[in-house]
């Protein structure tokens, strides 16, 4: 039994919350809005926090804005410093984070340190990039001159952020953004607050033991108006925006029309090639865990199976089989494999998908539905169902966020991969295969369109290490490992010239 009481006070949780922080220093707003947050678990509220207002909103930026002047003073390694403790302070409180991201989001309590070791693992990252943040070397055309690049801090990074990672993708963009100079202020789902405000409180621990200034990690809780407010915001040079295509086309559009940056990690549409050299068995637990997982609730859950017709018939016998195994019920019991949704909007949503795929003719060999009673009364827990299906409806072609996985069989496998990417989004994509030329062809120009790809793994998931993110409506941005750190910076090329006389480029005279 988790004795959520106790770990709401290790957080440092209390029953009203204030609305926002500067680091060490919480305020309460200049208004009286709260929000509630419910477990989906069991319906009960867990605490409240209140809500920024626009003037609050203000004095948070204000504070950014003097904290980024001396920030970006301080060298990079001594900023990873702070980083590799506050992966410490995680390491010290996973157990409970985790746990409280598993009742207020309701993925499972291994999802929830999963999610929590994702975090001490991009700190990590961020703490040998902070040694590494590489400029190039050139060799300029003319004589005497040296010709290098170099990165430089790039001001406020503002996070907008999801439900269903309520705390990794924070630390993805946090992490980075310190260790390169910059502040943070972020804008956590109204959703999930209280693990917002639990982050907060692990890493002002951190601030307070080396001396930083408030203003390097700033939390304003609200729903999307505080969103908007930092999309327009022209002191706010970068945009980090995580939530549906349809948040990110207003966050695109608001910054773009500023010129600001934005960098958008927007919903999926993720397909498995099951082609007919697939290790079927292999090929099974990628696909269920990747449909039903977080209840289907990540960007990356395999929304979509695309099934040689070879194998159509005994893959859809092993899938039938497999979901009437499935336990639903608590996350916070290691036994069950699938939890609620986030609320009862989107059960709602769920059950208007399935009506929607059967109005299109979606034929369901694993029926839908709604649970009731005993451990059921959040009104959040529902059937992960199967529907035959064509690609081009128009519910398959868009984003549910819940577990309905959708079948669709194939000859050849350039129809195959046609089909894969023939939907508006480009987030992850698999092929099931152990046919070396079906991979390379995948993998190859004319294979996937998505940001991630990836052989004889699901769709779902991916390792801090690769810069996470996928195309069109994806939205184009990476976060997280390889060089996605660039985006959190600002590109200077530098030439200076050590001769007596001053060369134009390109042979150019000026004489006079
Ligand atoms: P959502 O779009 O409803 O909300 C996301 C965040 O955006 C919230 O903080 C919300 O307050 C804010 N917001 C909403 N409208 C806004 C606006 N007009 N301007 C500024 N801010 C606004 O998404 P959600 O339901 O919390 O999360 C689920 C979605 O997130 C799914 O589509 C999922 O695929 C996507 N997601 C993508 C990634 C990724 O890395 N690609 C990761 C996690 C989730």
């Amino acid at each position: 039994e988790t004795n959520i009481s106790a770990i709401l006070k290790q957080l440092g949780i209390e029953s009203i919350n204030p609305a926002y922080s500067t680091g060490q220093n919480w305020a309460s707003p200049s208004n009286e809005k709260i929000i509630d947050s419910h477990s989906p678990v069991d319906g009960k509220k867990i605490a409240s926090v209140q809500v920024a207002s626009a003037k609050d909103y203000d004095q948070v930026v204000e504070t950014a804005q003097k904290a980024f002047l001396h920030w970006r003073t301080v060298p990079a390694p001594k900023r990873g410093e702070m980083v590799r403790q506050f992966g410490e302070e995680l390491r010290k409180n996973k157990e409970a984070l985790g746990t409280l991201v598993s009742y207020e989001m309701g993925k499972s309590l291994q999802e929830g340190f999963g999610e929590v070791q994702e975090m001490i693992d991009i700190c990590d990252f961020a703490v040998g990039l902070s040694r590494q943040l590489y400029g190039l070397t050139m060799h300029s055309e003319r004589p005497s001159h040296r010709m290098y690049e170099q990165w430089h801090p790039i001001g406020i990074v503002g996070i907008i952020s999801a439900f269903n990672f309520p705390v990794a993708v924070w630390s993805w963009n946090t992490a980075l953004a310190w260790v390169c100079g910059n502040v943070c202020i972020w804008k956590p789902s109204e959703k999930t607050p209280l693990t917002a405000v639990a982050c907060q409180h692990i890493i002002s621990k951190v601030l307070t033991a080396n001396d930083v200034p408030e203003g390097v990690s700033n939390l304003v809780i609200g729903d999307r108006t505080i969103g908007e407010l930092m999309s327009n915001d022209t002191r706010i040079p970068l945009v980090s925006a995580t939530g549906s295509t349809r948040m990110g086309k207003a966050v695109g559009a608001a910054v773009g029309a500023r010129l600001g940056k934005s960098l958008l990690e927007l919903g999926g549409n993720n397909a498995i090639i099951i082609s007919s050299a697939a290790d079927l068995d292999m090929s099974i637990i990628g696909a269920v865990f990747g449909a039903v997982g977080t209840a289907g609730q990540r960007c990356t859950s395999t929304r979509r199976l695309i099934i040689h017709e070879s194998v159509y018939e005994a893959f859809k016998e092993k899938l039938v089989k497999a979901y009437g195994q499935l336990r639903i019920g608590n996350p916070l019991d290691q036994h069950n494999h699938v939890g609620p949704l986030i609320d009862t909007d989107a059960v709602a949503s769920y059950l208007d998908s399935i009506a929607k795929c059967k109005a299109e003719g979606g034929n369901f060999v694993v029926e839908g539905g709604v649970l009731s009673g005993g451990d059921y009364t959040s009104g959040c827990y529902v059937k992960p169902c199967i529907a035959e299906v064509k690609n081009d409806y128009q519910i398959v072609q868009h984003e549910t966020f819940a577990p309905i996985l959708y079948l669709i069989k194939y000859k050849e496998l350039d129809e195959a991969i046609a089909l894969q990417n023939g939907v508006p989004q480009g987030l992850s994509s698999a092929i099931m295969t152990l046919n070396l030329r079906e991979a390379e062809q995948f993998l190859s120009a004319q294979g996937s369109d998505c940001g991630i790809a990836n052989v004889n793994i699901g769709t779902s998931g991916a390792e801090i290490g690769g810069a996470f993110g996928g195309e069109k409506e994806t939205g184009g941005g990476r976060e997280s490992g390889s060089d996605a750190w660039k985006a959190y910076m600002r590109r200077q090329t530098n030439t200076i010239n050590y001769s007596n006389t001053l060369p134009l480029a390109q042979g150019i005279k000026f004489d006079f």
